[in-house]
């Protein structure tokens, strides 16, 4: 599987390599009229840290409590 984005790494990166666990929040701002949010990666292939921009597409109420515990990866 592949995605549409701009990168300047040379492996592809998929979800199904990728954990929440293993990855964090650099930052969070806005960009235009957007709320951006970047996370940190490994990246599956050469392990080297990748940034990853992401633009939040919606915002709900949540029921878990930061920061999270090790069980919530389970
Ligand atoms: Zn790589």
């Amino acid at each position: 599987m592949t995605y549409e984005y701009a990168r300047d790494h040379e492996h592809e990166l998929s979800a199904e390599f990728l954990y929440p666990s293993d990855a964090d929040v650099l930052d969070i701002y806005e960009s235009g009229e957007s709320l951006m949010v970047d996370v940190a990666v490994i990246c599956p292939e050469c392990s080297d840290t990748l940034a990853l921009t992401a633009t939040v597409g919606s915002v709900t109420e949540s029921t878990v409590d930061l920061p999270l515990d090790e069980e919530y990866y389970d």
